[in-house]
């Protein structure tokens, strides 16, 4: 990528900052992306990925950072978006120094950009993280912080879903409810148990056997397919495992009412799939609105741990869902426009309240 591009791509989404950090010793290659701090500093995870190319990694932070934005402005919490990558095989560069020396480069940051876990990253790497920058969250319940996020996104993501359900069957009761979920580690095995208790009929889909195997004998599950998932003949379709699962080949299968997950980027394009999921007449809950428990749950620990405040602030996403498809419904525009559009008037409002001392 040529250097005057970068500027460019800065400004397409006007982003604020990008820091690149480098340390020959430790080998280290990270770029730190913080798109909006309108909010209040920006957070999110770092994630470790053997990139093809620079301008590659630039884009990945870019695009990530920005949805944090987003994510944050959405949940009504004081944060601004950002992300960090660190470039290379996770499994070959990742050592104490050289999370150490990362660790070292955010505490540069004076506050503005908060790391967490992501792809690749463990509660160990923000230990070591942490020996040098208190600018970190997603800290083991030992060390003060709120330990696995999950359960709370899950939470977050039941939320949105019942609210989706209210908005298209009248009431958000999923008591009987046909309900398929595509991936069932930590965030869909929590929300099958939420469902379960409310009586909901599961179907499920994994790449893991034995996790199968155990929701099927634990909770009644039905066990399908990959390829099963996207064309059964069910109320709610919760995609839990993978991003841009919902491409044009698989929303051509779909016969769900609503599709409402966990997962990030679930829409290949969301200015081709946001309008045809519309035009289909599928109800979709905003991913990065519904998913926004862990970020909830990583910002109280950044004002000080409790777990109970963590899930009523994720309770209040069946508000915001509703108030969306709501919104969607009146203007007749896509559900995840409607979500930017509120995002983006939280932060224009709130910078009109941080003009003046
Ligand atoms: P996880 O790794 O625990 O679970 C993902 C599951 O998906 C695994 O069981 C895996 O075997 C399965 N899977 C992988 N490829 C698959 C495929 N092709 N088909 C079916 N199943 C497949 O991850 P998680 O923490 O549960 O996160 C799930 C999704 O939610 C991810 O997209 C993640 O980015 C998103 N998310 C997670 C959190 C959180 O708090 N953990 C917060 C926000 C968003």
């Amino acid at each position: 990528m040529a250097e005057h591009e970068i500027f460019s791509q800065l400004s397409t989404y006007n982003h604020e900052q990008i820091v690149f950090c480098n340390d020959n010793a430790t080998g280290l290659k990270a770029i730190i992306a913080i798109h909006n701090t309108v909010l209040g500093p920006g957070l999110g995870g770092t994630r470790v990925w053997n990139y093809n190319n620079e301008a590659e990694a630039i884009n990945d932070v870019m695009r990530l950072s920005r949805g944090m934005t987003y994510k944050a402005a959405i949940s009504g919490l004081n944060l601004g978006g950002a992300k960090a990558v660190i470039i290379g095989d996770a499994s070959k560069i990742k050592t104490e120094a050289l999370m150490r020396k990362f660790g070292k480069f955010v505490e540069n940051l004076n506050g503005k950009y908060i790391t967490a876990e992501d792809v690749n990253t463990t509660t160990k790497d923000m230990e070591y993280v942490n020996m040098e920058t208190n600018h970190v969250v997603g800290l083991p319940e030992s060390m003060g912080g709120g330990g696995d996020p999950s359960p709370v996104t899950a939470y977050g993501v039941y939320m949105g879903m019942k609210a989706s359900a209210k908005q298209v069957f009248g009431n958000d009761s999923l008591s009987g409810k046909k309900i398929a979920v595509q991936g069932v580690g930590k965030v869909g095995g929590h929300l099958l148990e939420f469902l379960h208790k409310e009586g909901a009929q599961l179907f499920i889909t994994d790449i893991n056997a034995e996790i199968l195997n155990h929701y099927a004998s634990t909770l009644g599950a039905t066990v399908v397919t990959g390829e099963e998932i996207y064309g059964l003949d069910v109320d709610v379709f919760a995609p839990c495992a993978l991003g841009a699962i919902l491409n044009e080949t698989n929303i051509a299968k779909l016969k769900c009412s609503i599709v409402a997950g966990a997962a990030n980027n679930q829409l290949a394009d969301e200015n081709i799939q946001g309008p045809a999921l519309m035009k289909m007449g599928i109800t979709y809950a905003p991913d990065f609105l519904i998913n926004a428990g862990g970020l909830i749950n990583v910002y109280q620990e950044h004002v000080g741990y409790n777990r109970e405040t963590a899930y009523r602030k994720a309770e209040h996403i069946y508000d915001v869902t509703l108030e969306i498809l709501k919104v969607s419904a009146s203007q007749n525009i896509h559900t995840q426009k409607a979500a930017i559009d509120l995002a983006e008037k939280r932060i224009s409002d709130i910078s009109g309240v941080k003009s003046t001392y």
